[in-house]
């Protein structure tokens, strides 16, 4: 039975219409608006190596039953100089499938010339709210999101995107961007699908080892000790999660904050209210984020 509903899922879907340049997009675009007048376009931006949290987006957009984009874009300008960029896992095929799986209609997968043809000379500026937590460790990482996401939604038009809530920081600014460039999109966070052991799934998790992995655990292990400790007030909440991921060492932890989520600023001692914890760790090489809202007091 399983079977037959694999099957069926497989062939009732329409291979995705690939565009590598911003003209074929266009052009794949105009068809669908043309054929489907008045269906909502939504977008769903990755970098690719896609896992399940990227199926999950991908599943919403097409329960619009509009014309759904994902794009395959690994920015350069996003990553740091000493960071991962030239070993990002890079999954093409694999990509395509799932894209095709989930019913996305057209994908689009520009090269680094299309998006930036030579020395681009402007950029956005993701203003205080990127300049804080992953900001501050990774100097110019929102200015490339915004910049990048800015001239991706100029060129789908999308009527609604897609981000994940795992990258809490980046639906903030993201939302502040279209708030402040008054573009009409509207921006969706979908909450953070996480593995069977509790991980937060992101494309990175292929950096760990396997006792990394369990090193790694410490964090959703951490979100949810400072849930359980909600009641008690702002302290313990953060003494619950740094003493979670206190345990281990070999972790080198980044950042523990407690925030207002639609400012990002740190909340006051004597805070009560849904506040966002976020966490930052190197575990090995691979630099991992996740975040959980927690009801204080
Ligand atoms: P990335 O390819 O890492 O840039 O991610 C593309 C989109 O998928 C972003 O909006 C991410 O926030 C989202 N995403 C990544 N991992 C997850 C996850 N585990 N759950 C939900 N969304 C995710």
């Amino acid at each position: 039975m399983q079977f037959l509903m694999l099957w069926h899922r497989m062939t009732s879907q329409q291979a995705p219409l690939v565009a590598r340049t911003v003209a074929e997009l266009k052009s794949h675009l105009d068809q669908l608006r043309i054929k489907r007048a008045g269906a909502p376009v939504v977008f769903v931006p990755t970098m690719g190596a896609l896992h399940d949290g990227h199926r999950a987006l991908m599943t919403r957009a097409s329960q619009y039953n509009g014309i759904s984009v994902a794009s395959i874009f690994v920015n350069p300008t996003q990553f740091g100089p000493n960071e991962d960029l030239a070993k990002y896992p890079r999954t093409w095929e694999a990509d395509l499938q799932l894209c095709a799986d989930e019913g996305i209609n057209v994908v689009f997968a520009p090269t680094v010339d299309q998006m930036y043809g030579d020395n681009p000379e402007s950029t956005l500026s993701a203003g205080p709210l990127g300049a804080r937590l992953e900001g501050a460790q990774r100097p110019g990482h929102f200015d490339g999101v915004v910049t990048v996401v800015a001239k991706l939604f100029d060129m789908v038009h999308p009527d609604r995107a897609i981000f994940g809530q795992k990258d809490a920081q980046q639906v903030a600014v993201i939302r502040s961007m279209v708030r402040d460039l008054e573009l009409p999109i509207e921006i969706e966070a979908f909450p953070t699908v996480r593995d069977s052991d509790g991980l937060a799934m992101s494309s990175r998790n292929v950096y760990l080892s396997h006792t990394e992995r369990e090193q790694a655990l410490a964090i959703p292990r951490a979100l949810v000790a400072a849930d359980q400790a909600g009641s008690e007030g702002v302290q313990a909440v953060l003494e619950a999660a740094t003493n979670e991921l206190a345990g281990e060492p070999e972790m080198h932890v980044r950042y523990v904050e407690l925030v207002r989520p639609d400012t990002l600023e740190p909340v006051p001692a004597n805070f009560h209210g849904d506040a966002l914890l976020l966490i930052a760790a190197m575990v090995g090489t691979a630099r991992l984020i996740d975040n959980s809202m927690v009801t204080v007091g």
